[in-house]
């Protein structure tokens, strides 16, 4: 693709990494088959390629026009045409210069401004965070109340401690998420639990902070990136050296993966960022090494985009789960998204209820007794379309390992 993209709209680094990316599109359209909001609309504006076209004009013009705005806020980023893409276009970070652009260059009213500034800031008070949903998860125990809520919360377990024997165990530092510490508080606890079935011993970082998701996504690059390193030198501190750094959330683990793309060359915290990125893994990917039986039961398994097109690890829960003995059911069809895609669930209700139906509808065509995910967006945003239990794959391991051990609870309480 010919660019010339207009000097003065984008900062230079921003605008040499556009017209690199702008260029490597070749217009072919291999994308479109698999994006979720193309399929929904039927729009080419709302298929990677139209957004890319769009994206072109808006830096090529330096104008920022409503229309561009709407299609581009209706992308989930869930990278599904990153995969189906020949020509290797990394289209997220194309999108994200152009969300960031959207936001320096105040395109939006001043009502959708504020929202977003209220997204961020409430979100990333994580002690408000931890004092809603734990109002919410006591509402939960009374059923008149219960059926008011937009999410089902577990209680949180007292789960019995399994002790590690091994004189020197293998340590990982285990990150608490923001939104998961406060909605899932089980999910850690029980991951806790497996690694520690295999020796492993959980380490937990003090003072985490956010990733910097939310920020860098809605488009506020530079507080993102503060974000971003700010957490980089917290896990530079945080001990034991070399040991991996276990993300439960693939929606947090995508972002912190992604990290060195934020940090270049001549960037103080460059090779930081390279070091530390190298350490993280999905929980997922522990578990091929360090495997746990359980009881069967029929379980569907969500991916989110997060893990499968975010980080390649597409079938990874699915094997772990059965090397568990668990009988893993087929999906009916459906798109690539749940609609969860962090804050789109809040800002483009329409399409991610569309999108959550779709989802739900594939997910529980086999009659599964479980639903399970491992992202805590996508479990809260399909926990609110489905009456099937919906949990963390960790979570449920854990729970089916708990109750095969103690005979005297054999069904698990979902
Ligand atoms: S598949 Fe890749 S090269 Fe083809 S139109 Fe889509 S982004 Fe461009
Ligand atoms: S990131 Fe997802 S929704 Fe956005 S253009 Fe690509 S496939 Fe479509």
């Amino acid at each position: 693709m010919k660019t010339k993209l207009d000097p003065v709209f984008l900062a230079p680094a921003d605008l040499a990494r556009a017209d690199t990316i702008l260029r490597s599109c070749v217009h072919c359209g291999f994308c479109t088959d698999g994006c979720p909001t193309y399929q929904l609309l039927g729009d080419e504006n709302d298929s990677p390629r139209g957004r890319i076209y769009l994206i072109k004009d808006m830096f090529e013009t330096g104008q920022v026009k409503a229309a561009q705005v709407t299609h581009l806020d209706r992308c989930l980023s869930c990278r599904n045409c990153e995969t189906n893409c020949p020509s290797g276009v990394a289209y997220t970070d194309l999108l994200d210069i152009a969300r960031g652009a959207i936001e320096q260059h105040q395109a939006r009213g001043l009502t959708s401004r504020f929202g977003r500034w209220l997204l961020r800031r409430g979100l990333g008070l994580s002690g408000l965070l931890t004092a809603a949903f734990s109002l919410a998860r006591q509402m939960g125990r009374w059923p008149g109340l219960a059926r008011h809520l937009p999410v089902r919360l577990s209680p949180k377990r007292s789960w019995r401690s399994v002790v590690i024997t091994q004189p020197t165990p293998q340590q990982v530092l285990l990150l608490d998420g923001c939104v998961q510490k406060a909605a899932t508080p089980n999910v850690n606890l029980a991951v806790e639990q497996l690694l520690a079935v295999s020796g492993v011993e959980v380490v937990r970082v003090a003072k985490e902070s956010c990733c910097g998701a939310l920020n860098y996504h809605l488009g506020d690059h530079a507080a993102g990136l503060a974000d971003m390193r700010r957490l980089l030198h917290t896990l530079a501190a945080a001990g034991p050296d070399a040991a991996p750094i276990v993300s439960s959330a693939s929606g947090c683990g995508v972002t912190l993966k992604d990290y060195p793309s934020h940090f270049p060359m001549g960037d103080p915290d460059h090779e930081l960022a390279r070091r530390i990125t190298a350490r993280i893994v999905d929980v997922v990917e522990l578990f091929g090494e360090h495997a746990i039986r359980v009881a069967p039961m029929r379980v569907a398994v969500h991916t989110p985009c997060t893990l499968s097109s975010g980080q390649q690890l597409g079938t990874n829960v699915t094997d772990v789960l059965t090397q568990a003995g668990i009988d893993v059911v087929a999906l009916g069809p459906h798109l690539a998204c749940c609609g969860s895609a962090g804050t789109y669930s809040v800002l483009q209700p329409q399409l991610a209820t569309a999108l959550q139906a779709n989802m739900v509808t594939a997910l529980t065509t086999h009659s599964p007794e479980v639903i399970v995910t491992a992202n805590i967006g996508c479990q809260m945003h399909l926990g609110a379309g489905t009456d099937v239990p919906i949990l963390h794959w960790a979570e449920l391991l854990w729970q089916q390992h708990e109750a095969l051990m103690s005979a005297s609870d054999p069904k698990p309480d979902f």
